[in-house]
């Protein structure tokens, strides 16, 4: 019979059988809520021809409503104790694969390659909050085929993959989330949707993947290097946070003469640039 775990009840029952302890440093806050687990499955329009890869499975919660209505799920849980409640929660479903790694350190592009013969897959996933940013950065320069990125993170963060220029939130990680995808924030959660209650409200986003990047460059590694050396010092100017930045070669005059030849101003901050003035700023530099 399938037992569905999307509810206090289920959950304090499964947590309490296998004397679960809840690790902090996993960013663990299970979900409680049926109508948020339905929200995030719409919005990343999960039917039975897809192959979802679900980030930190925890008890299973999530990954019951994606097998459901999936065709494949590929869950990569690094908590080594969840594994066996994951057996049981799951048992229902013969859709879904567990892997017991830790997300950051497996080859997603071999995933893909495995389970979806190479075509795109979705991401579905409640993140662990503290590798928010390296998770979705990795997802992204991995080269990995996405249709969609459909995640739960703190609100705070989803606020700042939205923002552009003017905004005391945008910052390298807003530039890098729209270079490669449009950002749409589909619910916000309160926390006593968890189990246990995190300290900030968070945000359902979804990250549609563009065919073509909105904005052309030649070499992408570098302008993402100008973009971190840039917001690596805020307060700084942009000529003064470039010449600051070990990894990168470009002397004084060099960057003087790209700032001004952009028509810029000499005291202009990176925080001012959008996605296609870092575009141009880095074609310009990267000319020999
Ligand atoms: N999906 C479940 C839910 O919605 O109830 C749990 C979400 S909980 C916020 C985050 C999950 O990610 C936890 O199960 C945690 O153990 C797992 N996790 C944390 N760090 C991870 C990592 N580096 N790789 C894989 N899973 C990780």
């Amino acid at each position: 019979m399938k037992e569905y775990l999307g509810n206090p009840k289920n959950t304090i029952e499964i947590i309490q059988k296998y004397e679960f302890m809840f690790q902090k440093k996993f960013g663990q806050n299970f979900l409680i809520d049926t109508h948020v687990l339905e929200k995030i499955i719409n919005a990343a329009g999960v039917t039975k021809d897809d192959c979802v890869l679900e980030i930190g499975p925890g008890i299973g919660t999530m990954t019951q409503y994606l097998a459901e209505n999936a065709r494949q799920v590929v869950a990569v849980e690094i908590d080594r104790n969840l594994i066996p409640i994951l057996g049981e929660t799951l048992a229902a479903w013969d859709n879904v694969t567990i892997i017991n790694e830790d997300i950051l350190k497996v080859d997603i592009r071999e995933l893909a390659d495995r389970y979806n013969g190479g075509r795109p897959i979705k991401v579905v996933a409640n993140l662990p909050y503290y590798i928010t940013t390296p998770i979705i950065m990795g997802l992204f320069e991995s080269g990995v085929p996405i249709d969609n990125i459909t995640v739960m993170v703190q609100k705070e963060v989803a606020d700042r993959m939205k923002e552009g220029p003017g905004s005391k939130d945008y910052g390298a990680l807003s530039l890098a989330v729209q270079y490669y995808a449009r950002p749409e924030i589909v619910a916000n959660v309160p926390p006593n949707c968890f189990i246990p209650r995190p300290n900030v409200g968070s945000a359902v986003i979804r990250l549609t993947r563009h065919t073509d990047p909105p904005v052309t460059v030649r070499d992408e590694k570098l302008m993402f290097k100008l973009i971190r050396a840039s917001f690596n010092q805020r307060r700084k100017t942009l000529q003064n946070g470039l010449n600051n930045a070990p990894e990168l070669p470009f002397s004084k005059e060099k960057v003087a003469a790209a700032i001004a030849r952009m028509g810029l101003p000499a005291s202009v901050r990176g925080e001012a640039l959008t996605l296609s003035q870092f575009a141009e700023l880095s074609d310009i530099l990267g000319e020999s």
